[in-house]
């Protein structure tokens, strides 16, 4: 880690059980990231019980971030995102899928204007049933949200610090991130990078997880079509329901006023 009190970049990289990733991913980026003015590196533990917090502490200059008990990447993201200082926000995943040598193409992309700039798995290295289901995902992402990344939930991402300090965190919803950005009015941008087997450990995103996701879509939806105007949602079952109750009420007083029958019955 270059010192400095505000550096040009934070690295931010979530890790649940990594634990043979951590040493080759540290080597691999030191190198990749030797020609940027200055960064810092941030290690978000989300709660490992592999020994990852220990393998963390080995590593020299960087910073490191650890839950107690696992809370997912979204908070661990966000946690990243609190403590970095940098003028830029790269985020990639700790288990070496994420190829460092890109980071130097995401910088590029902000510098060149973009508010964010989003990896895309062009030749994604992961079983089947996992592109299968993310396929399906972003499409319906892409639809509901009304955004046009092609991959969404790539953990590869750069951003303007205060894009990523402002985004707020539920549930699985980094998944859905460049719809959440886009809704705000920023630039997102995506470019194509190299993805790679996973080595190490074990995928914490199986077929449920990515179903899972799909609730955290729905939830997304109603933030950005009815957040600042809920009634828009609720005012047109409740004035039907309304209407429906004002239509008995009117018929049972007929009853009642009218033909002269007891309503109790
Ligand atoms: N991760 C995390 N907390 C979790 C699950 C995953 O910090 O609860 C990290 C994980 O260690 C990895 C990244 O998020 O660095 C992406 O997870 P994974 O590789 O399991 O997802 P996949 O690549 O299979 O979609
Ligand atoms: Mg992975």
């Amino acid at each position: 880690m270059v010192h400095e009190k505000n550096p040009f970049v934070s690295i931010v990289i979530p890790l649940y059980n990594e634990r043979d990733s951590v040493l080759p991913l540290f080597k691999e980026l030191q190198e990749a990231i030797r020609g940027l003015p200055s960064y810092e590196i941030i290690y978000v533990d989300d709660g490992s019980n592999d020994g990852t917090l220990e393998s963390l502490k080995e590593l020299q200059g960087v910073g490191i971030l650890s839950f107690v008990r696992n809370h997912g990447k979204s908070k661990a993201l966000e946690a990243g995102f609190a403590e970095a200082r940098g003028t830029y926000i790269v985020t990639l995943d700790g288990d070496l899928q994420d190829d460092p040598h890109e980071i130097p193409k995401f910088i590029a992309a902000l510098e060149a204007g973009s508010d964010l700039v989003t990896g895309w798995k062009v030749h994604r290295k992961d079983p089947f049933e996992k592109r299968f289901v993310s396929k399906i995902a972003n499409g319906m992402a892409r639809m509901l949200a009304g955004s046009s990344v092609h991959d969404m939930n790539c953990g590869f991402k750069g951003y303007r610090a205060e894009v990523a300090k402002g985004i707020e965190f539920f549930g699985d919803m980094h998944r859905y991130i460049p719809a959440v950005v886009l809704h705000q009015g920023y630039r997102v941008s995506e470019i194509p990078i190299n993805h790679r087997e996973r080595k190490f450990g074990r995928s914490k995103y199986g077929m449920w997880r990515l179903f899972a996701g799909f609730f955290d879509l729905i939830t997304l939806l109603f933030v950005r079509r009815f957040f600042d105007r809920p009634m828009h949602f609720f005012g047109l079952g409740g004035l039907a329901i309304g209407a429906l109750g004002t239509l008995i009420l009117i018929y049972l007083s007929w009853l009642r006023l009218v033909d002269g029958l007891t309503i109790g019955n």
